[in-house]
């Protein structure tokens, strides 16, 4: 008997009882053990999954191996290890994204929505809210009050799942309603396909019966004329029927290059909203939602050394977590120390605006401009490249926080105020000569 194959076999039965929210949080990290003269074992990672299987699910579970395998008899469960390549199974199973287009459009292949991206799971703070709050108003009057509904962000900071969790919930809201997800490559493809075998009218006919069209990444229609010609026209056609159009963008979209200003001005005619970086709390809340997600108990500090740590993309600190859990598995406890610390990336480059809100992150900032430590930036070092670095401190300080000259000259270890004098004289006549420490500046300029 072929374990693994069995359980997968009792995961779709389970799939029909049990709504896929649950499935993944509780079976994600389960198996089957063995089955043993009529008597399955199956193993769950933690007590907390075991407890809440048997509890809530050991009736469901139990019919399900027995319509798969009719000599099973008994049922147990046990605690194990998670076997990663068992995980992987169960993972890849639940993960599988699920076709739920209602009816589909002929001619119009569609990435399916995908059922792990839900309202229910999107955590909302200071840097989404708004976004939420009027995707929820779009799901409530779709085409009636926000149309087109723009939303843009940085990579790996919630567009996709807002977006499709907005289609799921129409879905759920009113069965009947065709939504089409799809990405702006996606798009592309099909109306090539569709110019190759017949002609662009019936493309654009076919796009006509849709309630509610997503259009995810629209940042790479960039330079694709013909697409944009024909995005344009569906877009009037849907927006024409009030039918409601969502679309997403890494900027918004005055900033997008290589794109028609005929579209940009639509794009802008509707409701654009700014999905940001989360802050630590935010952060906080959705790490504890994915570790509860999938079925697990985990100590809080691991949580918030991750959301202290690591800010940026929330796809990245999922990567953090899924490596801080699969230390777990294979070492039967969280990583600590270096261990952890070592799971967050270095951080990259400078952000395009820079923080001066103090003249201690002037001085980080700059300093990491330089590859430099703070600590040479206010300390006695004489190298040129450090001495340069401290001037250009100084400058900026100066310029954005309107110190004196004495207090800035005591910030870097009591220098007098001459030295500071002489290093704002020196960089604005740099300024003025050297573009690479006029690029350097403007970085800098509030
Ligand atoms: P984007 O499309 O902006 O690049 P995604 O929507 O793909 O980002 O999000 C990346 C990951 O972060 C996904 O796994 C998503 O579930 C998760 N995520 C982003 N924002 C949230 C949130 N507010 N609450 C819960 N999970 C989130
Ligand atoms: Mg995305």
């Amino acid at each position: 008997m072929d374990v693994k194959k069995l359980w997968l076999a009792v995961l779709e039965e389970l799939e029909k009882k049990i709504s896929r929210g649950h499935l993944f949080t509780y079976f994600a990290e389960t198996r089957l053990m063995e089955v043993v003269e009529g008597k399955a074992i199956v193993g769950t990672p933690n007590p907390f999954t075991l407890e809440t299987l048997k509890t809530r699910y050991s009736t469901e579970i139990f019919e399900a191996l027995k319509r798969v395998e009719p000599r099973i008899v008994q049922l147990d469960f046990s605690i194990v290890t998670a076997d990663p390549s068992q995980k992987k199974e169960a993972q890849k199973h639940l993960d599988r994204e699920k076709p739920h287009i209602v009816e589909a459009v002929e001619g119009v292949s569609t990435k399916f929505l995908n059922q792990n991206y839900r309202m229910e799971n999107f955590i909302v703070g200071p840097h989404n809210e708004l976004a939420m709050a009027v995707a929820k108003k779009v799901v409530a009057e779709p085409g009636m009050v926000y149309n087109p509904l723009f939303i843009y962000g940085g990579v790996g900071l919630g567009k996709t799942h807002l977006l499709q969790a907005i289609g799921n919930e129409l879905i759920s809201k009113d069965s009947k309603k065709k939504v089409v997800y799809t990405t702006t490559e996606q798009f592309m493809n099909d109306l090539l396909e569709a110019l190759q075998k017949t002609r662009g009218e019936i493309f654009r006919k076919k796009y006509r019966t849709i309630d509610l069209l997503i259009i995810d990444d629209i940042q790479f229609l960039f330079g694709r004329e013909k697409t944009q010609e024909e995005f344009f026209h569906t877009f009037n056609t849907l927006h024409d029927h009030q039918k409601q159009i969502i679309i997403s963008a890494d900027r918004p979209p005055h900033e997008l290059k290589g794109i028609m200003e005929r579209l940009i001005s639509r794009f802008q005619s509707g409701m654009i909203a700014e999905i940001s970086e989360p802050d630590v709390n935010t952060r906080i809340a959705i790490l504890q939602k994915k570790i509860q997600e999938q079925g697990l108990l985990i100590d809080n500090s691991l949580v918030e050394y991750i959301a202290n740590n690591f800010e940026g993309s929330i796809r990245e600190m999922e990567g953090i977590l899924q490596q801080a859990l699969a230390h777990l598995d294979l070492n039967g406890e969280l990583p600590q120390g270096k261990e952890l610390s070592k799971l967050i990336p270095p951080k990259k480059g400078i952000p395009e605006i820079t923080d001066v809100s103090t003249p201690q992150r002037v001085v980080e900032n700059i300093a990491r401009e330089f590859q430099v430590e703070p600590e040479e930036v206010i300390g006695d070092s004489r190298k040129s490249n450090v001495s340069l670095a401290r001037q250009i401190a100084m400058y900026i300080i100066r310029k954005n926080m309107n110190r004196s000259y004495e207090d800035i000259g005591y910030m870097f270890s009591q220098r007098n105020h001459a030295t500071v004098l002489h290093a704002v004289k020196k960089i604005e006549n740099l300024s003025q000569n050297d573009p690479k420490i006029l690029k350097l500046l403007r970085k800098f300029e509030q």
